[in-house]
């Protein structure tokens, strides 16, 4: 995975939606009108590209966020660790006119989540409010597809991408699924901007029309994408670039909630490209974050950091041997240079 500015500072701006994920266990779905008494309620800080922001923060990454919330105590609970983990949130603007953004989870005694998404305040976004300055120094902008389904926020993704593009500043994006169905031209029409480019299986058929992870990550190719990360989930993942490919298995771990998995995951792939490392490496670092996402409930600060991630790749005796675990290791290891982040 090359990336073009070896000289400049290893920051990441992320412009994402930041939510506040309530699940509640409840013993099973009442009918229409009825009344399911929950059993259990957890409050998680989340938002896709919020998640992202947090793992690569823990990963030691200087990282900006740029996204809007309400002004209440959602808000409050959504930027709590991000506060923590030091992540620039000073773009971020509260908006007395609307909610957070509220993800509402009941989740059954099989484990099955249904989402209930009210995006509040992220889509008020202004494009006003996108300025040079948020690209300052940075390597990356990561996006989520999401922000392509409602404007304001749309717009405002348009002006930062332009931006970016101005600046030679490379561009990440999270597809997601809704996105895939729902704004299917848009994100195709981006693809030629696109440096890092992450999708599962369930985005990838209904924009490229196929079927293997494999015929994915060339059609991302074909159109222009620089590298492909497809998620497969518990079967691992597959990357691909110019030059090579790479399929990885999952890493085996005892999952319990797989939220956040796709974020970390993303955040694995992006702090390998910062530092230019190879698909196997890229693909350890992205795959091992997924994993040990799933061994904890919810996003946001459970989400796993440099030395959970140290700890778990050396715990991988079968792999030991492998030359991309050694680099994976020695990268995670690396201290990263801060002090050259203007932020
Ligand atoms: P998303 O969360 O975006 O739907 P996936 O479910 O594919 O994405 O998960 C993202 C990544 O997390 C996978 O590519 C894999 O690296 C890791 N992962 C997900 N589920 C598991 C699992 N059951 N076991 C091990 N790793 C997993």
């Amino acid at each position: 995975m090359a990336s073009d500015s070896p000289s400049s500072p290893l920051s990441v701006t992320l412009f994402g939606d930041i939510n506040v994920d309530v699940l509640m266990s409840i013993p099973s779905y009442p009918p229409p009108g009825g009344d399911a008494m929950a059993t259990g309620l957890i409050l998680r800080p989340g938002g896709s590209v919020a998640n992202t922001a947090i793992v690569l923060a823990k990963l030691g990454v200087q990282v900006r966020l740029i996204g809007r919330t309400g002004n209440d105590r959602w808000a409050d609970i959504a930027l709590a660790p991000l506060l923590e983990y030091n992540v620039d949130v000073s773009a971020v603007r509260r908006d007395a006119g609307e909610s957070t953004g509220l993800i509402f989870i009941p989740v059954t005694p099989d484990g099955e989540r249904t989402m209930f998404s009210y995006r509040g305040a992220n889509v008020r976004i202004p494009p006003q409010e996108i300025v040079p300055e948020l690209l300052q120094g940075s390597r990356i902008l990561h996006i989520s597809g999401y922000n392509f389904l409602e404007t304001p926020q749309r717009t405002s993704t348009w002006r930062a991408i332009d931006l970016a593009q101005q600046a030679g500043i490379p561009l990440s994006l999270d597809v997601g699924v809704e996105p895939a169905l729902r704004a299917r031209a848009e994100i195709e029409s981006l693809l030629p901007s696109v440096s890092i480019l992450s999708l599962g299986m369930d985005e990838a058929s209904p924009l490229f029309n196929v079927d293997s992870p494999e015929e994915a990550a060339q059609s991302a190719l074909e159109r222009g994408v620089l590298a492909a990360a497809i998620k497969l989930g518990s079967q691992g993942c597959f990357l691909a670039d110019h030059d090579r490919v790479f399929r990885q298995p999952a890493f085996p771990v005892q999952v319990v909630d797989t939220t956040g998995a796709g974020d970390a995951f993303c955040a694995g792939l992006l702090f390998a490209y910062l530092r230019r490392l190879d698909l196997p490496v890229a693909a350890t670092i992205a795959n091992a974050s997924g994993a040990l996402a799933t061994a904890a409930i919810g996003g946001g600060p459970v989400l796993p950091g440099r030395d959970q991630l140290i700890h778990f790749l050396q715990s991988q005796e079968n792999l030991k041997a492998e030359p991309y675990l050694q680099e994976a290791l020695a990268e995670l290891s690396k201290g990263i240079q801060r002090d050259s982040y203007r932020g």
